[in-house]
């Protein structure tokens, strides 16, 4: 017996000590024993390498270099332990990598060795270096409903993010895109909770790799912005949310959760204020339910420089010191302060004078130095060039024109106008037909993605892979009109006189956070009169729709014989509609959003019953598309709806399966979509929910069995008594148009 107890006894040793986990608490301790006061408040500072950068008469230089004297500030004087960004445009790989190795240079002669964590907004792809992969934005990537695609680009993005020595990405946004005037929608992954957690836990995966300590290739996510930031009451960036914390918990919560299950390392939070308190100072969301009933163990970043606006914006705190207070006791761990060093001047004495306890900024410490060990900082503190030769190889490049086809989504087929045969002449034409800036959107090469036309210039425009696929004697061009200003619509009409079929992009030009706000979610007037002068033609005309939130087009919408939604497509986004128009990719997307049909009617396809045309005949949900609609190619037909049971209990689950048969001509995929509808319950039940989906691939004349299990956690929500409940009653289930009815019973 003596013997099996020693045993095991030396076993759990032996696992104590070789546990990852374990390990990195002991070394964290260790190190957080040794620090002084301002070496702890160091490491709750991220300071912008635009403080950093050399420049010449109040210019950055390009390329960046480091100024070392402005270096020596960050460092040895305040012991910052984080940068960010980019401060100018992309550079260069090689060229971030010296960048990263002087600060790691420097980091590591200071007392304790501790490396910086440089975080960066690589958010589809390694966006602030040149010539890296950009993938479709999140929202395009929803369209595809194809968690494992997802996890495919962001481990790439991780790879090419690393060739950079870069360890933190700003991403993946889990923000619920339901205000579609708000300027973000298109960072997210659209307006579903359920579909916004499961891309989510994707991009994670594929961020962060399985492992605790991530290897040279991951990078650890970021969930942003940490909660309730995309609901601002006018739709305009950072401006005030009311939102209950029954529909907090309902709508916002859930995806953060299974973020921060699926091992999410850090979390930035929301800029805005929710029911009047700003979100850095709700110490309720940010230590109570992340830290405490999400179990969060990574640290919380503030955005950029919110700890400061709390007093200089919010104006709940009298000056930056008690701002700084108020932030680091409810909960923020760093802060992106981002130009100065107040805040670490002012923490230092917060500290002293009693008024932040020293248990709270052990805490965040802990909580960032585990991260830098989780990433592998003390060991590589930056990188090898020779580790990283796929970045934007072939392959990587392949992937992304996958992802691309996979997003884009035909919302409109009218007498099967697409695709086109060969030999076809076309007239392209609108603001988007020519421009890699509207493919890409936001965070493309600079902030706004302004440049995306310089930086981008051996990709493919639509027009440029269009004349590339058709062959350019084919294809004529006019742009007609900027999405400004009209310029010169005759032209493009006289063009269309010697053409079959007219290709009209249209949609918006990038932006990126507040400069996108609009007060208005119509298309631009010059884009519908250019539409209104080619209908005349009477030529067919197949809409392009580039844009990064559904911009209302009703005016014009019956004047189109096709529609395709690209959303932000990335850089083989001209590559995909080409192939689209040709029949050679068949359109598998499908709206992750509602696209209202009137800038008002702002209902989402979990709208309430007393929101449906039943109830309000004046203006109740009647979208131009819904949710989850898309066109393909070819034709699925559903079949053969089973439930294992029409009785559910707490015991059993129910298995729910449905064929689906390929009834076309060409191989396709499909996406199917569970949605389940509670009859009666205390808290006015939505229309339906999504509550599980899977996208198949069939060839012509296939049938595939799909399955899928739904147990009472999928039918819960939050009572008004904000706890999760399943209560009992019946169930409409919807399949692919087909119903069954089920009943919950409980705990039998
Ligand atoms: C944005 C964040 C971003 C941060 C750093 C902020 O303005 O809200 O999404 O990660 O800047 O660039």
């Amino acid at each position: 017996k003596l013997l099996t107890y020693l045993f095991s006894a030396s076993m759990l040793t032996g696992y104590a000590q070789n546990n990852p986990s374990t390990m990195i608490d002991q070394k964290v301790n260790q190190l957080v024993g040794q620090m002084t006061l301002e070496e702890k408040v160091g490491q709750m500072t991220q300071i912008s390498v635009e403080a950093l950068l050399k420049t010449t008469n109040g210019v950055v230089n390009e390329p960046h270099e480091i100024d070392p004297a402005k270096l020596a500030i960050c460092i040895q004087q305040h012991k910052v332990g984080s940068i960010l960004n980019i401060g100018g445009d992309a550079q260069t790989k090689e060229n971030w990598q010296t960048l990263i190795q002087t600060i790691q240079a420097m980091a590591l002669k200071e007392r304790l060795k501790v490396p910086v964590l440089y975080g960066i907004d690589a958010i589809r792809g390694n966006n602030y270096t040149l010539n890296t992969v950009l993938f479709p934005q999140q929202i395009a990537q929803a369209a595809s409903f194809n968690p494992s695609m997802i996890q495919k680009a962001s481990q790439i993005s991780a790879y090419e993010t690393r060739a950079s020595f870069i360890p933190w990405t700003f991403s993946p946004v889990l923000d619920l895109g339901r205000q579609p005037v708000w300027p973000r929608i298109w960072e997210t992954f659209g307006e579903d909770p359920y579909l916004v957690g499961e891309l989510g836990k994707a991009t994670v995966e594929g961020f962060q790799g399985n492992n605790q300590v991530t290897d040279k290739y991951h990078v650890a996510a970021c969930l942003k912005h940490y909660m309730g930031y995309s609901m601002p009451l006018s739709g305009h960036d950072r401006t005030p949310a009311w939102i209950p914390e029954r529909e907090m918990r309902e709508y916002f919560l859930p995806q953060f959760a299974t973020a921060v299950k699926s091992g999410a390392k850090t979390v930035m939070v929301n800029s805005g204020e929710i029911n009047g308190l700003p979100v850095h100072a709700n110490k309720h969301i940010l230590t109570d339910i992340l830290k405490g009933e999400l179990k969060f163990e990574g640290f919380a970043v503030s955005d950029w420089q919110d700890i400061q606006y709390l007093y200089q914006r919010h104006r709940i705190a009298k000056d930056n010191k008690e701002a700084v207070m108020i932030a680091i006791n409810a909960g923020i761990d760093m802060s992106m302060v981002p130009t100065d060093y107040t805040f670490c001047e002012d923490l230092i004495a917060l500290v002293k004078e009693g008024k932040v306890p020293m248990s709270r900024i052990d805490d965040a410490v802990k909580r960032i130095l585990k991260v830098k060990y989780e990433v592998n900082l003390f060991d590589n503190p930056s990188g090898n060039n020779k580790d990283y030769p796929l970045v934007n190889s072939a392959e990587h490049n392949k992937v992304n024109y996958d992802a691309a086809a996979e997003c884009i989504t035909l919302l409109k087929n009218a007498n099967n106008v697409l695709p086109l045969s060969n030999g076809k002449k076309l007239l392209v034409c609108g603001p988007a037909a020519n421009s890699m800036r509207v493919l890409n959107g936001g965070w493309s090469r600079n902030w706004q993605g302004t440049n995306s036309n310089e930086t981008e210039k051996d990709k493919n425009t639509i027009l440029e892979a269009i004349q590339n696929r058709f062959g350019a004697a084919n294809v004529e061009y006019a742009e007609g009109v900027t999405f400004s200003e009209e310029k010169n619509i005759d032209e493009a009409v006289s063009k269309a006189a010697n053409t079959d079929v007219i290709v009209l992009c249209i949609g918006e030009n990038s932006y990126t956070e507040t400069p996108g706000n609009i007060d208005d979610l119509t298309i631009s007037a010059p884009q519908i009169a250019l539409a209104k002068a080619l209908a005349k033609t009477g030529k067919p005309i197949v809409f392009v729709l580039t844009e990064g939130r559904p911009r209302v087009i009703s005016s014009i919408e019956g004047l189109s014989s096709a529609v395709l939604h690209t959303y932000l497509l990335g850089n083989e986004g001209g590559n995909v509609v080409a192939d689209v128009l040709l029949g050679k990719v068949n359109p598998s997307g499908k709206l992750p959003y509602t696209y209202p049909r009137h800038p008002n009617s702002l209902h989402n396809y979990y709208h309430k019953y007393s929101e449906t045309l039943e109830f309000d005949q004046w203006g109740g949900f009647n979208p131009q598309w819904e949710f989850g609609f898309g066109l393909s190619y070819t034709s699925f037909s559903y079949s053969n709806l089973k439930l294992s049971s029409n009785q559910l209990t707490d015991a059993n689950a129910i298995t729910v399966s449905v064929d689906v048969r390929n009834i076309g001509s060409v191989v396709g995929k499909e996406t199917v979509l569970l949605f389940v509808s509670d009859q009666v319950a205390s808290v006015t039940p939505e229309v339906k929910r999504l509550r599980a989906f899977d996208k198949i691939e069939l060839k012509p004349g296939e049938t595939k069995t799909v399955s899928f299990t739904i147990d009472n956690d999928k039918l819960s929500f939050i009572n008004h008594s904000l706890q999760r409940v399943t209560e009992n009653g019946d169930f409409v289930l919807s399949v692919g148009g087909l119903k069954a009815d089920f009943k919950y019973l409980g705990n039998l």
